[in-house]
């Protein structure tokens, strides 16, 4: 069997989205599976709209979410050649063709097409211009370049892991435009003779492409190439069921890095979209990897949830090392320590919500509203006998402590309970309180007695 060698094309023109995600993941989980390659390229031949800047971000954001490339990234623009070659070689077979119908003209034909029920497609008028007649005119006006698909009779077959062969009869189709009236080509010719180019088998993408791919197959096979085998997956939608968008809650890749997602957060629940039978306990990329099967990928379109990655990114956290959960909640807190991350690990959704517990690194931080309210509801002298009943014991267990603290104030349950867990730990929720008592040491909850024993 050959090597599964699939890609990531995005063009350069914008930042990391969602969607760019999907298809990115979904062409290297491919590749990952099945022991292949999984290649990069810019289709930067939109030079007007594509910035170096673009190229690094996106590089950026592949290496974050640990989708790694095979070999240096490819730029589409250093194959302008071959991309050249393919367009003489159709036209010199009569296969694609100039045409000089101006933007006028097309939006003519296109409401007289409308008004008589048939589809918006090109006339077919300068197909049937001879190659010389059209070179005459090509010296004086513009023009852009055709393929001649359009036919009555023929069919297109786009093989479809999903969906077998998809049929296209030629009469449906279009003579779609390669190149532009600047010359430059449009993204279907040099897309397509990239992935021959670059020996791509397997080519994943959004259905929105299908009529596309049905003009790449016309393309390759005129040119004797390789067709890959595609696989047009649903498309992913925002939450409201509409096309993605900020409103929906899309947001760049950047933005999301920015606001402290885990990488795998993303990964897990892009995954897990329109792929229902990966097991919620596949925790780590090789485990996902293994229940990924690209045909179980779901045709239908899919909707986004953010709700969703986050609940992955509170399940991830809660799984991460202390050593590596530590600097991503240094970024909110630079005094949190190791012992101190593990004790508040379990109660974080989110590596901000670190900021709730401070006070247990610093006994000087201020209560909020909530905690204050609950020290102040506290029984008169009841922290004076908890600190006195403290000092005089040998060990610092909470439990023992309680107990004394209850049989000496009278207090019991909550109005025993949350003065104390308030008064050590700051806050009204958080973690079991002997791992509290044990983190702070006897010095630590003296301390803490102290400063609440002040008026
Ligand atoms: N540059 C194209 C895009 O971003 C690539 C599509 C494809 O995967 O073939 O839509």
């Amino acid at each position: 069997m050959t090597e599964v060698v699939t890609r990531f094309a995005p063009s350069p023109t914008g930042l990391m989205h969602l969607g760019n995600v999907r298809t990115a993941l979904l062409n290297w989980l491919y590749a990952r599976k099945l022991g292949g390659r999984f290649l990069l390229r810019f289709e930067d031949t939109d030079a007007s709209r594509s910035e170096a800047e673009f190229v690094e971000a996106l590089k950026q954001d592949l290496q974050w979410l640990g989708l790694d490339w095979d070999g240096e990234a490819l730029f589409q623009s250093q194959h302008a050649g071959q991309h050249q070659d393919a367009l003489d070689a159709l036209a010199e077979k009569g296969l694609a063709y100039r045409c000089f119908c101006t933007e006028t003209q097309l939006g003519l034909d296109r409401k007289l097409a409308t008004s008589r029920g048939l589809p918006p497609r090109y006339s077919g008028k300068c197909r049937k211009l001879s190659k010389d007649e059209a070179l005459e005119k090509s010296k004086t006006e513009p023009f852009v370049w055709r393929l001649a698909i359009h036919a009555q009779e023929g069919e297109v077959h786009v093989p479809d892991t999903l969906r077998g062969d998809v049929v296209f009869a030629r009469r449906d189709l279009d003579d779609p435009v390669v190149v532009r009236s600047d010359g430059s080509f449009t993204f279907l010719l040099p897309n397509a003779i990239d992935d021959a180019v670059d020996g791509i088998t397997h080519a994943l993408r959004g259905d929105d492409h299908l009529t596309n791919s049905a003009y790449q197959v016309w393309l390759l096979q005129a040119l004797d190439l390789n067709v890959p085998m595609y696989l047009h997956h649903g498309l992913l939608l925002g939450e409201d069921g509409a096309k993605l968008s900020k409103r929906t809650g899309s947001h760049s890749v950047k933005e999301l890095r920015e606001s402290g997602l885990i990488a795998e957060a993303l990964v897990q629940a892009m995954t897990r979209l329109g792929h229902p039978n990966i097991a919620d306990d596949a925790f780590d990329i090789a485990a996902l990897l293994a229940a990924f099967d690209a045909e179980h990928i779901s045709r239908s379109s899919v909707k986004w949830s953010n709700e969703d990655m986050w609940r992955w990114h509170t399940r991830l956290l809660h799984h991460l090392d202390a050593a590596v959960l530590l600097p991503l909640l240094q970024v909110h807190l630079p005094t949190a320590n190791l012992d101190f991350t593990s004790l508040i690990a379990g109660n974080l959704e989110r590596a901000e919500d670190v900021l709730h517990y401070q006070y247990l690194l610093d006994a000087s931080v201020p209560f909020n509203d909530d905690a204050q309210a609950i020290v102040n509801s506290a029984a008169e002298g009841f922290y004076t006998t908890a600190l006195q009943l403290w000092q005089t014991m040998d060990n610092c267990d909470w439990k023992v402590w309680m107990n004394a603290v209850k049989e000496e104030t009278g207090c019991k349950g909550k109005a025993l309970f949350m003065p104390l867990r308030v008064a050590l730990s700051g806050a009204l929720h958080g973690p079991d309180m002997s791992s509290i008592v044990n983190f702070l040491g006897k010095e630590g909850v003296s301390v803490r007695l102290q400063h609440v024993l002040k008026p």
